[in-house]
């Protein structure tokens, strides 16, 4: 049989883990993929994917900026992506494409795992941008008593906010401190704190006690809006965890097999060596 391939195609694709990821998921799950990082350009990506389709792809995992015009040329779609409005996964299977989004099981997969329910909570999500639609999708799905959302572009808060049925409320330092004062959950879905010393929370932001605030953000491992976070009294939970568990989604997708805990926590802990 020969080795099937698969690959993170995005633009531009600086220091992706997803191949580093998915060779230590090929070691933990004794199944041999071959997994590159595809750079391709936005004008190029319809081509490349009619080309992927009739090839020897097993699939692709999409990133920035294509993981809407993918959506929009799949020939099938699951729900998930459907309601989210964005294909992070490709399967390829007999000359078809099929797209899904493993952001929101992705984004839960931690939760779940510290028992932490979402049902009946109060959730602030910061950021409107693609991974926080996966985000809202869940914390909706998952019946939170009240969600409110912010960001920098108010019009993108409000129109997430209406498409989810939560509210939105302005980027200022008085509404993020108030939110964020009343919150059980915060999740950090900016980009902030990626390069620099960028953080979505004023200084001084305080936390119910109990509360969790979930950065996104994977890379540093402990970000500005965390270190904030657990000065303001809530507990911090990095982006890595959702990261290797998005990818697992995505393993499961091409392979049809869960990676058990232990492999994950494997490659986590492996992640965390090189991060
Ligand atoms: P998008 O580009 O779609 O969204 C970026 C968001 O960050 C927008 O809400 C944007 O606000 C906000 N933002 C950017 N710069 C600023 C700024 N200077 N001040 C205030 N807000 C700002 O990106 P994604 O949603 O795809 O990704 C967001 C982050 O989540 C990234 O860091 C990504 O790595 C991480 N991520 C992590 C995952 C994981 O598995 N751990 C999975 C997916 C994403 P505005 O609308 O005003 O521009």
């Amino acid at each position: 049989m020969t080795t099937p391939s698969a690959a993170v195609v995005g633009w531009p694709l600086k220091h992706s883990l997803s191949p580093r990821m998915f060779r230590l998921f090929s070691r933990e799950a004794r199944e041999p993929v071959h997994y590159k990082a595809l750079a391709v350009r936005p004008e190029e990506f319809d081509g490349v994917l009619k080309e992927a389709a009739g090839g020897a792809w097993i699939g692709w995992n999409v990133t920035l900026p294509h993981k809407v015009r993918a959506m929009e040329l799949m020939d099938a779609l699951d729900s998930t992506a459907r309601e989210i409005g964005a294909v992070n996964v490709v399967r390829f299977a007999d000359g078809r494409s099929e797209g899904f989004n493993t952001d929101a099981a992705g984004f839960l997969a931690p939760l779940k795992r510290k028992r932490f329910s979402i049902a009946g909570r109060r959730v602030v999500v910061l950021g409107a941008g693609g991974a926080a639609r996966a985000v809202c999708a869940a914390v909706t799905r998952e019946k939170a008593g009240d969600l409110r959302i912010l960001n920098r572009t108010a019009e993108k808060a409000r129109a997430l906010a209406k498409a989810v049925g939560a509210a939105a409320a302005p980027w200022t330092r008085e509404e993020i401190l108030a939110a964020v004062g009343g919150a059980d959950l915060v999740v950090n879905t900016t980009s902030l704190g990626m390069e620099g010393d960028t953080n979505p929370l004023p200084a001084g932001a305080r936390f119910k006690p109990g509360a969790l605030a979930y950065d996104l953000v994977y890379r540093p491992r402990v970000t500005p809006f965390l270190q904030e976070a657990s000065q303001g009294g809530a507990e911090a939970l990095g982006g890595l965890g959702m990261l290797v568990a998005q990818a697992a989604e995505t393993w499961r997708i091409w392979f049809g097999k869960t990676l058990p805990v232990d492999a994950l926590d494997q490659v986590e802990a492996d992640l965390k060596e090189i991060l």
